[in-house]
């Protein structure tokens, strides 16, 4: 029968590829390494981890994504199977050693008889003839292809970056000049009464500050970024302050609900506002100022900020690519978009977050396309699932408006019920959830067959 095409042979891809052929359906897998390459892809092998080595927690009773490893290696997940053939000591993590685990998942695939890998990118959309696809081209998908995914789309439904914040170590604040408070004392507890950290301006620092911020000499766009938009919610610092020199101070800089101990009398023009970054309390990062300016020009506009004359930074801001599609709107409960829906999309780019969770995206879309391909439809999975409560997430559980790629966790899942007596211990509660999710995801793989 014809072949379902998968763009993109990362997490998803390969894991889409598996499922299909394992189910009797060839494939074509369309992978644009080596000719085209990504900023953070080092070879040319499938499913390659661009980053740190680990799939999370493996504990499976007590941890949302240990429970969808599991769920994952029940539904005999090539991707699970070679972590596991490959993984390292690393405690309750599953770390996998990812040269060997990459070429393992490339060598499955390419032997399987079934799979045919096509090197090159795919820059458009393809047409309707070529029948069932996935795009599964991930967070670094090639910019022709996100121009062209715009045409079906529209211009609010495709985010590009995501952006971060500088981190600075809590012992280089001056406290004689920053204080804790949360806006308004806002929070039940003291905690959360001096969560933030606030470091006062006045005008003159103020303006010192905004001209530092409009004279840097921005970080150099890469090709792919040139015409490509923010998304809106995290715009640069600096680029808050070209549309206009009061932005900030009416953003993430004004100056209301906090009163500066040091100084009573005085009311601080602007105010910057950090917000712990860990459960240690030892780093903060600095809230709203995501920036893509040189890491130099970073350095000196903060030395400006009263109290961070001599800060440290464990790391200073940035912005990476991370293209994904506003799926809550766009994809039916089968993953398709709905105005094309011989197209579905999986993985990172369909709202998910993660390794595991991008290849159990891919894992579900296989499966849905080859029973499609095969005159069914499959029921949706339980959302009681980790699987579910994922893609149910990502196709209308979430808010449209306010769509942010997502980490499995059990707050995507419905409640357990409490026990007799009260509510669950924490231990019992997550047991509940993952002995639900087992028996459910079973149910689901068996009425399947
Ligand atoms: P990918 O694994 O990136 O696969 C997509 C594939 O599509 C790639 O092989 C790419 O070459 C190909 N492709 C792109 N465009 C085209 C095209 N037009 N035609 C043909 N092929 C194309 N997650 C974690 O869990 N842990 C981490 O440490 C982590 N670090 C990350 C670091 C960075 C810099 C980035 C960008 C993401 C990171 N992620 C991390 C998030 C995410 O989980 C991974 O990116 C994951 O690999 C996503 O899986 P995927 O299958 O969606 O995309």
């Amino acid at each position: 029968s014809k072949p379902i095409h998968i763009i993109g042979g990362g997490m998803a891809g390969s894991e889409a590829a598996w499922q299909a052929v394992q189910a009797g359906q060839p494939v074509v897998i369309h992978e644009m390494r080596p000719e085209v390459g990504t900023f953070a892809h080092q070879t040319d092998n499938l499913a390659e981890l661009v980053c740190s080595n680990s799939f999370r927690s493996d504990d499976h009773e007590a941890n949302a994504v240990g429970l969808l490893h599991w769920e994952m290696r029940e539904a005999g997940s090539l991707i699970m199977e070679m972590a596991e053939q490959h993984k390292l000591p690393a405690g309750g993590a599953l770390a996998v050693d990812r040269e060997p685990f990459a070429q393992a998942v490339t060598e499955r695939l390419l032997n399987h008889p079934l799979v045919t890998l096509e090197r090159g990118e795919v820059s458009e959309i393809p047409p309707q003839d070529w029948g069932q696809t996935i795009i599964a081209t991930g967070p670094l998908t090639s910019s022709a292809l996100a121009q062209s995914i715009l045409s079906v789309t529209d211009e609010s439904s495709l985010a590009f970056f995501d952006a971060i914040a500088p981190i600075v170590y809590a012992d280089s604040i001056d406290m004689s000049k920053a204080w804790f408070q949360s806006r308004y004392d806002k929070g039940e507890t003291e905690e959360e009464r001096t969560a933030y950290l606030n470091c006062p301006m006045d005008k003159e620092t103020y303006e010192a500050f905004i001209d530092a911020l409009l004279d840097s000499g921005k970080t150099e766009f890469k090709d792919w970024e040139k015409d490509t938009p923010y998304f809106d919610g995290c715009l640069p610092i600096e680029v808050m302050a070209e549309r206009g020199r009061e932005t900030l101070r009416f953003g993430p800089m004004k100056p209301v609900g906090l009163t500066n101990p040091h100084q009573p009398d005085v009311k601080p023009y602007a105010v910057v506002q950090l917000r712990r970054d860990n459960a240690l309390g030892t780093l903060f990062n600095i809230v709203g100022f995501q920036t893509k300016m040189k890491y130099g020009e970073q350095a000196a506009a903060f030395a400006l900020i009263p109290g961070l004359e001599n800060a440290r930074f464990a790391r200073l801001g940035g912005i990476h690519r991370n293209t994904f599609i506003n799926s809550p709107r766009l994809l039916d409960q089968q993953m398709r978009l709905k105005n094309r829906p011989d197209i579905r999309f999986a993985g990172q780019i369909s709202g998910v977050e993660g390794y595991v969770e991008s290849a159990a995206m891919g894992l579900l879309a296989g499966r849905l396309a080859v029973a499609e391909a095969k005159g069914k439809t499959l029921e949706s999975v339980p959302q009681t699932t980790a699987m579910g409560a994922l893609v149910t997430h990502i196709t209308g559980g979430a808010d449209a408006k306010t769509f942010q790629p997502m980490n499995v966790n059990f707050g995507l899942f419905p409640p357990v019920d409490n026990v007799k007596g009260g509510r669950r211990n924490r231990k019992d509660r997550y047991k509940a959830y993952t002995d639900r999710a087992k028996a459910d995801w079973q149910g689901w793989l068996g009425a399947e067959q």
